[in-house]
């Protein structure tokens, strides 16, 4: 069994959603089948990079996952890239054994049977700003393996987003929603500007609040206001 990966890197935390600042070590997988306008992982999406990722076998991603925590348990975050293209069960299974915790986040395109060993699922049906479009029957599917703490993320660039978002909400009532401000600064070298970043966090916040919507939870990209667009942090 092998998998393609983009990189392995941590300890870090984690920069966004219902996890943010939990310790984790990330595993980015390569490929995708979205290609979103503001795709800030192009590197493990764009076939420009595909000499870059690595196959590795399960058991050595297994062994730097161990080797990057010191071999103590934490959560291993499975992001991409699109994760659910490939098989981790393999991999869920040595980590559970050794006291290890799992999360992934995907858009939600692709049902895997892993996904019921997650510690958390971090479904992120994908806005109109990204230019894709989201098969609701493909959605409903991954449903069909969640765990319990399955969530949703979605990111909002502009007041149509906001609107698709509401009706994300109104279709899946029973899941926790969180709402992240869009970052379109997505080149790793060019500076993130804190002022713009806040500004876009406030502007969501106050949308949200002024038309009394209470059930999401609104969070900035904490990675982004701590190290920028900066890779493997
Ligand atoms: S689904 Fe995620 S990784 Fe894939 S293109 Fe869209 S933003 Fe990038």
């Amino acid at each position: 069994m092998t998998l393609r990966i983009a990189e392995i890197f941590g300890p870090t935390v984690q920069g966004e959603g219902a996890l943010i600042g939990q310790p984790t070590v990330f595993v980015r997988t390569g490929g995708c089948d979205f290609r979103c306008s503001w795709c800030d992982s192009l590197h493990a999406v764009d076939s420009t990079f595909r000499q870059s990722w690595k196959t590795m076998s399960t058991r050595d991603v297994w062994t730097e996952i161990q080797r990057l925590s010191g071999g103590r348990p934490l959560t291993v975050s499975l992001s991409g890239g699109n994760p659910a293209i490939q098989d981790f069960g393999p991999l869920i299974g040595y980590g559970l054994d050794a006291g290890y915790a799992f999360a992934c986040e995907t858009q939600g395109s692709i049902a895997k049977p892993w996904f019921a060993d997650l510690a958390m699922l971090v479904l992120s049906p994908k806005p109109p700003s990204s230019g894709e479009a989201m098969d609701w029957a493909a959605f409903d599917a991954c449903l069909d393996f969640r765990p319990d703490n399955t969530v949703l993320k979605i990111v909002i660039f502009d007041d149509a987003d906001f609107q698709w978002a509401e009706g994300v909400a109104r279709r899946y009532p029973d899941l926790p929603l969180y709402l992240q401000p869009g970052n379109p600064e997505t080149d790793p070298d060019s500076p993130v500007d804190l002022n713009q970043a806040t500004g876009r966090l406030e502007w969501l916040i106050d949308k949200t609040l002024s038309i009394g919507w209470f059930t999401p939870r609104i969070l900035p990209q904490l990675h982004v206001l701590v190290w920028g667009n900066k890779r493997g942090v």
